[in-house]
Order: structure tokens, then sequence, then C-alpha cells
């Protein structure tokens, strides 16, 4: 899965090899907030609390053949992570995680971004976007908006959290139904050398494939350069590889949410994974971001750290109590 080019794209893929490169005893890559370059040198991006949640827009997508089987594809993209699948393949484990993923009732909203008026109504929200946004288009009919960053894009993530602290507060996830052929593939595809899918029934954009890659996205981790991994940003049609979970990956989810243990880049801090802000920290504003953008073509990752919604705007002047920005805070 790749990106478009943008500056701030660029800063951001530099820096992942680069994390990579010096920091031979992970493969995996955090999510950090950006300093006031833009360069992601800050907290790393996670969840202070293990019991996660998320919910599908009611509308589904006319990609699946009916909703029973797109909410098992979604519903397994996120197992995959909570039960660590290929765990067995990578040899011994140093621990487990207890990162959970409940889904909630299918939702009507199409809000991208926090809702901080209404935090105790927050979703993550799973959005298929089948139609192009223009008039007349039904109100609260997901579709396409304008400032969507281009046709091969096939999916979007964008994570609010505290710049200061990295905690994650929101994740949503768009997915471009427009532009690309998304399906529900068989569970092997065969392709050739240059990723084609040999068989007419492969031809597409797997589901299941990029909900999987999209949700370590959610959980505050990168894309990283190793081969055959979730998180690797290179994928092809017909894909259905990264399904499964690479050893990376796990590692990656094992080291941010040991079981019953705070974040694990907390202590000692981790230079390659971010850090965490001491206890008591406050931040005076959260930062709406989009954390992958990911195409059907080779190449890179593209981030923006503005916001693309103007509702994000109305987000940023909250201030949040000094309780909100503990490190590995859980939620009871
Ligand atoms: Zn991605």
């Amino acid at each position: 899965m790749a990106g478009r080019s943008i500056v701030i794209a660029r800063a951001l893929w530099a820096m992942a090899v680069a994390l990579v490169a010096s920091s031979p005893a992970y493969g995996f890559v955090c999510e950090r907030a950006a300093d006031a370059s833009g360069n992601d040198t800050g907290a790393s991006l996670a969840w202070f609390k293990r019991d996660l949640s998320y919910n599908v827009n009611v509308h589904g997508t006319a990609a699946a053949p009916d909703s029973a089987t797109l909410s098992a594809a979604i519903e397994q993209a996120h197992l995959t992570w909570q039960e660590l699948m290929s765990q067995l393949e990578c040899g011994p484990a140093s621990g487990l995680t207890d990162i959970t993923f409940a889904r909630g009732p299918d939702s009507a909203s199409t809000l991208i971004g926090f809702d901080a008026l209404h935090p105790d109504q927050n979703e993550n929200l799973i959005i298929f976007y089948d139609v192009r946004c223009q008039a007349p288009t039904p109100a609260g009919t997901p579709c396409l908006p304008s400032s969507w960053p281009g046709p091969t894009t096939i999916a979007l993530t964008t994570d609010t959290y505290n710049p200061l602290t990295g905690e994650i507060f929101d994740s949503d996830l768009e997915l471009d139904g427009v532009d690309n052929a998304f399906a529900l593939l068989p569970a092997y595809c065969p392709s050739n050398v240059s990723g084609t899918a040999l068989l007419p029934e492969c031809a597409f954009i797997d589901i299941q494939n990029t909900v999987t890659h999209e949700t370590g996205h959610f959980l505050g981790l990168a894309h990283t350069t190793v081969p055959n991994s979730t998180m690797n940003a290179s994928a092809q049609r017909g894909e259905t590889s990264k399904r499964t979970l690479g050893c990376d990956d796990r590692d990656g989810l094992l080291f941010k949410y040991p079981a019953g243990q705070a974040n694990g880049y907390c202590n000692p801090p981790a230079s390659a994974c971010g850090f965490c802000a001491p206890p008591g920290s406050s931040s005076t504003n959260i930062t709406a971001r989009v954390v992958g953008t990911d195409s059907d073509a080779t190449g890179g990752c593209q981030a923006s750290a503005a916001p693309r919604w103007a509702a994000w705007l109305v987000l940023l002047a909250l201030v949040f109590s000094p309780s909100l920005c503990r490190c590995g805070r859980r939620a009871r």
C-alpha cells in the first residue's frame, strides 16, 4: 500500500526508514507525534486503554455480497491483531497483549475525527464510500469527498491524539469504493511476478486484507519495510497475505501493549518508538491527522498533519485534564 507525493509524506517515510535502519531489534515502526517542523520525533501514538471498539457505517458497501460476509471480514481483521494469529510461527513471544476489540452497533454517523463535544458518544468509524459526493446525494449517505487525496488512494486512517503524550482518542477508517474495486477474495489468490492476480475473481482489492493493515494504523503502528508484513506499505490487487500478521507486526503490538503492563515504550523509553510524556503532563490541544494513506500501487507512505475536515478545527481548542495524559492509564 502506498502513498501519494507531498512534502510531509516524504518526510514521514524518510523518518520511518531511518528508524528501521537505526534499530535492528525492531522491524516494526511506531507512529509518532510530529514536532513543530513536522518531523515525527515526538511521543509514540498509542491508546492508553486496552478495550477498544469500532463501529461500521450502516450503509456498508455494495462491494460485499451481503452484510454478514462483510461483517465477518471486518471482525476477523480485528481479531487477527487481538489474537496474534502468527504467534506460533514467530517462536516464543515475550508476552501477550490484552488488546481487545468490540464491535459496536452499526452507525449512521459519517463523522471523521473525535467528537469532543460528545466524547461519550464517540465512535471509531469504518466507512465505505461507494458514491462520489455531489448533489443530490441524500443526507447521511457516505460519499467520497472532493478533498480525497486521489483515485489511487484506497483507504485513509485518521488518528486523533494528544500531541504531547501520544494518547490516541479516536481512529477512523475511510475506504474509497468509487475509484477502487473492493471485494471479499478467496483465502488465497495466486499472482504473477508483477503482482497481477492470475484469477479473474482475484483481480480486486481485498477488504479484509485492507482492514487488517489499517487496523495496524488504528493501533499506532506505521509502515515498515519488512517484506510480507501486514504493515508493509506495498500491496497488490488480489493480495490476501496481510490478513495474517508478520512477526514484526506481532512484536510491535506486544511491545506497545504488553498484557497487564503500561505501554511498553514508556519504561525505559524506546528511542525507536517514541516516548511517553511524564505522568501529570497536560496539553492544551489535540491533533487530528491522517496516519495512513494507502493506494494499490507500490511505493511509500503519505501522511498529512493538517486536518482535512472543518469539523476537526472545532476540536483544537480543547483542554484536557492531567489525568488524561498519564501513559499506560487503563480504562476500567
Ligand atoms: Zn498504511
